[in-house]
């Protein structure tokens, strides 16, 4: 069998986590690294990746079989994704879930004109997630689906504490409430205000000579931020900040809580503890890879999301072994 031969499109955090990834997987060749910047400047994990331009991809479509696109979702993959799908097969891990339509709208169009494959929005949320999300409605029409995410660090809450005047550097953890997953689990189908769901927790190096209470306040009334959450700010110094808290955890809970006739409760429940965002991320849209690349050999072109993913073309099994083994 001839290996997956993949490219990875922008070399951060998940293009970091994706080369790891590539490595975990004998039935995958990583055949290098595409960046903006200049190649020169950007050290890989392994010294033996080839580190090239993102021009230099227009002249290797016959060497790659899927790239797999690391860069951000704010501003990178609304241009990258439709862009690359236009000459390659493509998986993302777009996470702006309210642009997801249009996302999908223009890729669609560049994959279905090009004949390439992209299967968007991978990763744990969207990604894992909104298939438990799925499962959970399907199965038990008559319930409720709760996500709770955390603790994990949320890089958007991070920034916006590193900001306020008198911040020198910060970090911001998102904690599920205990009590608010106890009710879900017992089935009591709980309304839980934004407030009663999840906490937040700063940890924070001052300026020299800023002024810890009004670093506080500024914190904790942030509108939309902190404003409608509970949070707590401690102060701690840099070594602490670098001892501490250097590591990207997260994860979560999706727990569907529905009925099947009078008193019989049903609850599914489905659980991520990360010690690495970005690295668990990664291995997702790897896995998602390998479907691309066997969805675009069948000819079943254009955009896909999970749902469209038939979870056997995940595994690097055959469906007969799939079936002997895991079924
Ligand atoms: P990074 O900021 O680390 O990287 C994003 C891009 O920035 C890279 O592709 C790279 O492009 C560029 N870059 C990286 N490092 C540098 C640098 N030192 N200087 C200049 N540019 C740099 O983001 P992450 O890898 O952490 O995350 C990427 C996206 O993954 C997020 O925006 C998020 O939307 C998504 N995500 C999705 C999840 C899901 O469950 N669906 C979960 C977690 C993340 P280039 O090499 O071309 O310069």
């Amino acid at each position: 069998d001839t290996p997956i031969r993949i490219g990875i499109v922008g070399y951060g955090n998940l293009g970091r986590g994706v080369e790891r990834s590539v490595g975990l997987n004998p039935d995958m060749q990583l055949v290098g690294v595409f960046t903006r910047r200049d190649p020169a400047s950007v050290t890989t994990v392994s010294s033996d990746v080839s580190v090239r331009a993102v021009d230099d991809l227009e002249a290797m479509r016959a060497d790659i079989d899927v790239l797999v696109l690391c860069g951000g979702s704010k501003s990178d993959l609304p241009e990258q994704s439709p862009a690359m799908a236009s000459a390659f097969t493509i998986v993302d891990s777009f996470d702006t879930h309210a642009r997801i339509p249009e996302h999908f709208a223009a890729v669609d169009a560049a994959a279905r004109a090009a004949g390439t494959t992209a299967i968007i929005s991978t990763g744990w949320d969207p990604g894992l997630f909104s298939l438990q999300r799925l499962y959970g409605e399907a199965i038990l029409p008559q319930g409720e689906t709760y996500t709770f995410w955390g603790r994990g660090l949320s890089q958007g809450h991070s920034d916006a504490v590193r900001r306020v005047p008198g911040v020198a550097a910060g970090v911001q953890y998102t904690i599920p409430s205990e009590n608010a997953i106890a009710q879900v689990r017992a089935g009591d189908l709980p309304e839980l205000s934004t407030r009663e769901k999840h906490t937040r927790e700063c940890f924070v190096v001052l300026d020299e000579g800023a002024d810890a209470d009004a670093v506080r306040e500024a914190i904790v009334t942030m509108p939309d931020y902190f404003e409608p959450y509970d949070t707590t700010v401690q102060f701690i110094s840099a070594e602490e900040l670098a001892r501490d808290h250097a590591g990207v955890p997260h994860g979560g809970f999706v727990i569907r809580s529905g009925t099947t006739s009078a008193n019989t409760e049903q609850t599914v429940e489905f659980r991520l503890a990360l010690e690495s965002n970005p690295e668990f991320t990664a291995s997702v849209l790897v896995a998602y890879a390998r479907a691309a690349a066997r969805l675009a050999a069948s000819g079943d072109h254009g955009a896909k999301t999970p749902f469209d993913v038939a979870p056997g073309l995940l595994s690097p099994k055959s469906p007969a072994q799939l079936r002997a083994d895991l079924l």
